[in-house]
């Protein structure tokens, strides 16, 4: 046997080869299709193998690949950059671009702790997150997320940052109900505050809706508003991380335009160039950026391959083409449709004990019993389980697990926005015998 060279997640696990891709389907070098439900790791949001996106790449390769963006800017990214804040929330906004979420968010940390920097208050260095969320796995990013499972092995070298709780309704961590809680998990910020004291908080990051942490979390009405109101009253930088969210996956172009909230710092990844190529950027508004442009005049940040042209041509094609086919609004209406036979598909199974989301952003959370809403112990692995039945019968869906001890088994469904009803039916019949299979093994 030849011995192996390349590192892949599980190392002892096989992995089929993709030979290629075509709108909602992945196909291996054995002839199987995958229709690909989790467009990846929440990525490929207009679908594989789209020809605009392939001329657009050809295009900018034969002009230019690469420029130093200490020595060059490029055209393609001068352009990314102002389109992305003509569409950004508010307007106004600056952009660094980077290569990967991680970098995004772990860039605008570093932007919000500058900008307080120049402005002479040295001590406004802390960022506070929440206990179940997923900035990226950087050390920065890292230290900024509650995702126990992915923290564990570094935990003496992360920052020790504050975190508060997440507005998870349906296991409250608070122990209320919505609306008599009053958004008590809003104000667990000002406690936080209270405690640590504003003068040494640089910026609160927070997803707008919870992905990979726990499985498309969608806050409470008047959430955000609160949370951006307590962030103003202490000079508090709002940083919404919108890797997962971001361009058009919830039906919005942005996640925080449902909530009516002018972040002062946006992440994106992801969705921004639908993985044809890396590419990720840390939007900063104008206000945030000011301090700076009087002081230093420089972010103290930056990767070679930041503002890469390549890579912001294939993002500028990527937005041109969600504009052109209205992906925004198809990723509304065929969340809706995808929700409500998810939810109906539900009803007959006992392990599923929530069906949540906004847009193409949806997730089924598991339960040993539906009243008390207790979870399958963790060895149990009913999350794996469910994504491997799944990925045998040519489904792919993404786990939202293990990131809080002992809650939440859940899966995120996040196909790409050109999915057909047809294809939506495909998917949820699988789905229906997958867990049915696997609900066999676990309750015999
Ligand atoms: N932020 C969020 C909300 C994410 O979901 C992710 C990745 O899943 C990241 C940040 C990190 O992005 P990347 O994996 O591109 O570094």
């Amino acid at each position: 046997m030849t011995r192996e060279h390349l590192i892949k997640p599980v190392l002892d696990h096989h992995y089929p080869t993709i030979q290629y891709g075509k709108g909602v389907f992945l196909y291996d070098d054995q002839g199987k299709a995958y229709i690909d439900a989790s467009s990846g790791a929440v990525t490929a949001g207009i679908g594989h193998g789209v020809q605009e996106i392939i001329d657009a790449m050809l295009e900018q390769a034969g002009k230019v690949s690469f420029v130093y963006r200490s020595q060059f800017t490029s055209e393609p990214a001068e352009k990314l950059a102002k389109k992305l804040s003509d569409l950004a929330p508010g307007q106004d906004y600056w952009a660094f671009f980077v290569n990967s979420g991680s970098e995004a968010t772990e860039t605008a940390m570093k932007i919000a702790i500058q900008h307080w920097q120049e402005k002479g208050r040295q001590g406004k260095n802390k960022v506070i997150s929440r206990r179940m969320s997923y900035h990226g796995i950087t050390m920065g990013a890292l230290s900024m997320s509650g995702h126990v499972l992915r923290r564990r092995r570094f935990i003496p070298l992360l920052e020790d940052f504050p975190v508060v709780v997440p507005p998870y309704c349906y296991r409250c961590p608070l122990n209320k109900t919505f609306p008599d809680c009053k958004l008590a998990c809003a104000d667990d910020m000002e406690t936080a505050i209270k405690r640590i004291g504003a003068e040494h908080i640089a910026a609160f990051i927070a997803e707008p809706i919870i992905g990979a942490a726990g499985g498309a979390i969608v806050p409470p009405e008047g959430y955000y508003k609160r949370i951006k109101e307590i962030c103003d009253r202490n000079e508090i930088l709002f940083i919404a991380d919108e890797v997962m969210t971001g361009i058009a996956r919830t039906g919005a172009m942005f996640g925080m335009q449902h909530y009516g909230v002018e972040p002062d710092l946006i992440a994106l990844g992801k969705g921004m160039s639908a993985g044809y190529t890396p590419m990720a950027a840390a939007l900063v508004k104008d206000h945030v950026m000011e301090p700076i442009l009087k002081g230093s005049k420089s972010i103290m940040s930056g990767h070679t391959y930041s503002a890469n042209p390549q890579s912001a041509a294939v993002s500028l094609a990527v937005l041109a083409y969600i504009e052109e086919h209205q992906l925004v609004r198809a990723a509304e209406l065929k969340g809706s449709y995808l929700l409500g036979q998810m939810r109906q598909m539900a009803d007959q199974i006992e392990i599923v004990g929530d069906v949540r989301g906004q847009g193409l952003l949806l997730a089924m959370e598991f339960v040993s019993n539906r009243t008390n809403k207790l979870p399958f112990p963790s060895e149990l692995g009913i999350t794996s389980r469910i994504i491997e039945k799944s990925f045998q019968k040519g489904l792919l869906v993404y786990p939202a697990s293990g990131a809080v001890e002992g809650v939440g088994d859940a899966i995120i469904v996040a196909p790409p926005f050109v999915i057909t009803e047809e294809e939506m039916d495909q998917l949820v019949r699988i789905l229906d015998e997958s867990i049915r299979e696997v609900m066999a093994q676990v309750t015999r």
